[in-house]
């Protein structure tokens, strides 16, 4: 069972996007599907949503899941990304507009070598797949394990090393590398604070700031299909069908 069934997206329920663009019914189907998963499984949802294919999109770069799920935004919600954060020196809130450009990073890139001493690694980028694999184990636990998933090789002096060998200042460089070879895997912000000039880096989650708008639309048209449906005796689906601009107006007709 791929890691998308098991999250719950049902794409035979119908299409959930039209040229690019999520439906209503596939905006509630993929809310759905979302609801009550953990994060990793969310940004599958989602990515699949976007193009991605949903018996695949496990085993691709986090980058890469993150790029489609970037893309999706765009195409439903438009170039612009507003953002609210909070100084953590002075505590003024900030409204910020950031653009799709200023959290895309580049494509992550296939495999590759670091070499410390006489260690000889070769690895892979990181998948929704290896972080599923290792979730809910403790934390230096998952980390060894994520690092020993994506070694393809690993040698000493030309002589083959386990995972579970390698010296701690192999694994951080091998962390590094990884991070450096899919950089849209971990956006980072650099911030500034017009009011006191502190400056500081916050991470953006493309999957998670989608999240946040899809979740908010789905429950709005869910109350105007509860309104709709409370009024008239129309169906879910019924309600759906009338295009939002006339269902607006039975809306107004209906609450006064
Ligand atoms: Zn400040």
């Amino acid at each position: 069972m791929s890691a998308l069934t098991e999250a719950g997206l049902h794409t035979d329920a119908g299409p959930l996007t039209e040229a690019g663009l999520l439906t209503e019914a596939g905006l509630l189907a993929v809310w759905e599907a979302g609801r009550g998963q953990d994060a990793v499984r969310r940004a599958l949802v989602l990515a699949a949503a976007g193009g991605g294919d949903p018996s695949a999109v496990a085993d691709l770069a986090v980058g890469r899941r993150e790029e489609l799920v970037l893309a999706l935004r765009e195409r439903c919600f438009g170039p612009g990304l507003p953002c609210a954060v909070t100084c953590p020196s002075c505590r003024t809130e900030l409204e910020l507009e950031l653009t799709a450009a200023d959290v895309t990073a580049g494509p992550a890139s296939g495999s590759h070598r670091i070499q410390l001493g006489c260690y000889e690694v070769d690895f892979r980028p990181i998948t929704s797949r290896d972080l599923l694999a290792v979730g809910s184990s403790p934390r230096d636990a998952a980390r060894r394990a994520l690092l020993g998933r994506v070694l393809t090789s690993a040698t000493a002096d030309g002589a083959p090393v386990a995972a579970g060998d390698l010296p701690a200042a192999v694994l951080d460089t091998l962390a590094g590398a990884l991070a450096a070879h899919d950089p849209q895997a971990d956006i980072r912000l650099d911030l500034d604070c017009p009011d006191c000039g502190h400056t500081w880096t916050s991470p953006f989650d493309a999957a998670a700031y989608l999240w946040a708008e899809l979740d908010a639309h789905a429950r709005r048209l869910l109350h105007d299909v509860h309104v709709l449906a409370t009024a008239y005796g129309w169906s879910e689906a019924e309600v759906l069908a009338v295009g939002p601009e006339r269902r607006q107006l039975y809306l107004e007709l209906v609450t006064g």
